[in-house]
């Protein structure tokens, strides 16, 4: 088995205080052409390498020592991590095999028995593979919130941009989660439709995530990573990238087209060119009013710099 290459670090505004366990690195659906992972290879890192770091972090938080040969991270993320939240990486840590991921749920919960939550990215596919009893089982271990990317609500751009999901597959997998009684994170990519799609992407994208309904919800912003075909597209100009101010307003089509029980909403990743948060439905107008002011001034200093972006 080749050695495991410990990933780096993507995590959801949310997790920042937690402590980054890899349980993968990469992706499993390694198609998605605007993405970091586009062609990545997935590794499944062995559960006894997994095991030797937990008791390597449990023996920092107890008494700061360093066993040697763990990787510098360990210590980095240990000397700021508060011992409450893990976040297991990488791309879609759901897909590692199901005893294993008990096996290691029960070892952090045997050592960190005051964990307070565990995290991770999952594909669509990675639910629907899971029935409703195996993924309660997640959940009696603390493996209690499932961040999801839905990217966009039309099956066309899902399909031109190598997701590999419908938008039924994502609605049924957020169903999934929810009789289970996890907790779900969903995210929209804004721009991924192009100047073309934009309109028809956003109204799509609050119509799924309504059917979706969950506790959480954010806004993305394309971000072009080099080296993928998306990169690609718009050096050849078969992809014209929406501007700043149109990536308001699709954050405003999907604020308005969010019809969900109680869904705190947030454009506050590093992608974005405005930060948004409200609790939907009640902050609606609010959260309306504070776009529409940022795009009837038109100031570009209201913005985000184009240079503080980030993925
Ligand atoms: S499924 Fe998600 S993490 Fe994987 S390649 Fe696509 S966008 Fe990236």
């Amino acid at each position: 088995m080749s050695k495991f290459e410990r990933p780096r670090i993507f995590r959801p505004p949310s997790e920042w205080m937690s402590y980054y366990l890899p349980l993968t690195s990469g992706c499993s659906n390694n198609t998605c052409t605007f993405c970091y992972y586009y062609g990545s290879r997935l590794q499944m890192r062995d559960v006894n390498e997994i095991k030797e770091e937990i008791d390597a972090l449990r023996l920092f938080k107890d008494k700061r020592i360093a066993v040697p040969g763990m990787p510098h991270m360990v210590y980095q993320l240990a000397n700021q991590w508060d011992g409450r939240r893990i976040f297991l990486q990488d791309g879609d840590a759901l897909v590692y095999p199901f005893p294993k991921l008990l096996e290691v749920l029960d070892y952090l919960n045997e050592r960190f028995p005051n964990l307070e939550r565990i995290a991770v990215y999952a594909t669509a596919q990675d639910i629907l593979r899971r029935s409703v009893d195996e993924l309660k089982q997640l959940s009696q271990r603390k493996l209690s919130i499932l961040y999801i990317g839905l990217e966009s609500g039309d099956n066309e751009v899902l399909q031109q941009v190598g997701k590999n999901t419908t938008a039924e597959e994502m609605i049924a997998a957020a169903h999934r989660v929810h009789d289970a009684g996890l907790t779900l994170s969903v995210m929209v990519i804004l721009g991924l439709g192009g100047v073309d799609g934009s309109v028809q992407h956003a109204e799509a994208s609050g119509k799924v995530l309504s059917k979706m309904d969950p506790e959480y919800a954010a806004a993305l912003t394309l971000t072009v990573v080099p080296g993928t075909p998306m990169h690609a597209l718009i050096e050849r100009c078969d992809f014209v990238p929406i501007s700043p101010f149109q990536s308001l307003h699709e954050l405003r089509i999907i604020v308005e087209h969010l019809d969900v029980t109680h869904c705190f909403f947030s454009s506050m990743h590093a992608s974005n060119y405005l930060t948004l948060r409200g609790t939907l439905p009640a902050d609606r107008q609010k959260m309306l009013a504070q776009i529409d002011k940022v795009l009837q001034k038109k100031d570009p200093s209201m913005l985000r710099p184009e240079g503080l972006r980030g993925l």
